[in-house]
C-alpha cells in the first residue's frame, strides 16, 4: 500500500485534486511549473516540490493533470532516475496513441502505469458525484485506489491502458453532442423571437424524456438488429432531420451541428434500412 501521493499539476482541477486529498488527511505534495499556483495548497498543509522530478521522487503515487500530454512530456522530462518502482496516475485528457506511447515508455523505467479520466467538473471532486475512470495497471490501481478514492467514485475498467481515455472521450462526446443539440435547438427557437428562458421548460423535460430510449437503442446496438419492433423509422426521421437541416438555414441559423446527422442518415437510407430504428446509424458511423 503506497502511502505518499504528489499532484503535478495545479490547474483548476490539479487544484481541486490535491484539496480533496489535504481534506482527507493524505500526505501530499504539490508542484506546478508557475509556482505561486501552489500557495494556498501549502498554507494548507501541503508540502511544496520545487521541480516535477522532486515531486516524482518524493511520493510512491504521483498524479498528473496537466492541459495535454505535451506537458505530460515536459513535466516527465528530467523523471528517468526516479521513476523506477513508481505509480504514475495520468489524469490528463489524451488519445490513446499519446496513451499507448507514455505508458510503453513509463513501463521501460520500470514503473507502474495508470491513466484516468476524470469525469466532474472541479467543485465536484471530493463529492459523491464525481468518479474517475481508471485503465493500466492492475498492481498499481490496488496500491494506490483508497488515496484516489479522495477524488470520487473509482471505476477501474481494465488493464488495458486505453481503456479510460476511449470511455472518457466517448463520454464526452454524448455531453458535448447534448450541448451542441441544446444549442442548436435554442438558436432555432430564438429565430422566432423564443427566449432560452422560455425555451426550458419544453427542452429540458423533452431530453429527459428521449433518454428513455437508450435500453432500448443499446439492446438494438448490440444484437444488431435494428428493424425489430420499429416505432418510428428512419425514412419518417430523415424528413425531420432533413427538415430541421432546412429550416435553419431558412430561418439564418447554422445548420453545422446537424449536417452530419443528416448525411448518415441519408447514408443509413440508401444502404436500404428505412424501415430501422435512428439506432441503425451508428453502422453508418462505423462504415467509414
Ligand atoms: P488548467 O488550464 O486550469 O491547468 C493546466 C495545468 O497544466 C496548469 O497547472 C499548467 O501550469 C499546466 N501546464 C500546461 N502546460 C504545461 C507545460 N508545458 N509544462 C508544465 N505544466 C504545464 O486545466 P485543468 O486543471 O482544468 O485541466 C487539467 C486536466 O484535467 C485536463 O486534461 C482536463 O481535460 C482535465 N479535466 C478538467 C476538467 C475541468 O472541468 N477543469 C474536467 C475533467 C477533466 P501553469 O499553471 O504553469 O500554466
Amino acid at each position: 500500500m503506497s502511502d505518499t501521493i504528489s499532484i503535478v499539476g495545479l490547474g483548476a482541477m490539479g487544484t481541486a485534486l490535491a484539496n480533496a486529498l489535504i481534506e482527507a488527511g493524505k500526505v501530499t505534495t504539490v508542484w506546478n511549473r508557475t509556482p505561486s499556483r501552489a500557495d494556498t495548497l501549502v498554507a494548507r498543509g501541503a508540502r511544496r516540490a520545487e521541480t516535477a522530478q522532486e515531486a516524482i521522487g518524493t511520493s510512491d503515487v504521483i498524479v498528473l493533470c496537466l492541459t495535454d500530454y505535451t506537458a505530460v512530456e515536459a513535466a516527465l522530462r528530467d523523471a528517468g532516475p526516479v521513476l523506477a518502482g513508481k505509480t504514475i496516475v495520468n489524469l490528463t485528457n489524451g488519445r490513446p496513441d499519446e496513451v499507448r506511447a507514455i505508458a510503453s515508455r513509463l513501463g521501460g523505467y520500470g514503473t507502474l502505469y495508470l491513466d484516468g479520466g476524470i469525469m466532474a467538473t472541479p467543485p465536484m471532486i471530493g463529492t459523491p458525484h464525481a468518479f474517475i475512470l481508471y485503465s493500466g495497471s492492475a498492481d498499481a490501481f490496488e496500491g494506490a485506489k483508497e488515496q484516489l478514492a479522495a477524488f470520487g467514485q473509482n471505476h477501474y475498467l481494465g488493464e488495458d491502458p486505453v481503456l479510460a481515455a476511449v470511455n472518457d472521450l466517448a463520454l464526452l462526446s454524448a455531453m458535448y453532442g447534448l450541448f451542441g443539440g441544446y444549442l442548436h435547438a435554442t438558436a432555432l427557437a430564438g429565430s422566432v423571437g423564443v427566449t432560452a428562458t422560455q425555451f426550458l421548460p419544453l427542452v429540458e423535460p423533452w431530453l429527459a424524456a428521449m433518454m428513455t430510449a437508450l435500453p432500448d437503442y443499446a439492446e438494438r446496438i448490440d444484437s444488431g438488429d435494428h428493424a425489430r419492433d420499429v416505432r418510428s423509422n428512419l425514412a419518417m426521421q430523415s424528413v425531420a432531420i432533413t427538415n430541421i437541416v432546412a429550416a435553419s438555414r431558412s430561418q439564418g441559423i447554422d445548420p453545422a451541428f446537424m449536417e452530419p446527422m443528416e448525411r448518415l442518415a441519408q447514408k443509413r437510407l440508401a444502404a436500404g434500412f428505412a424501415n430501422d430504428e435512428v439506432s441503425g446509424i451508428i453502422e453508418a458511423m462505423r462504415a467509414k
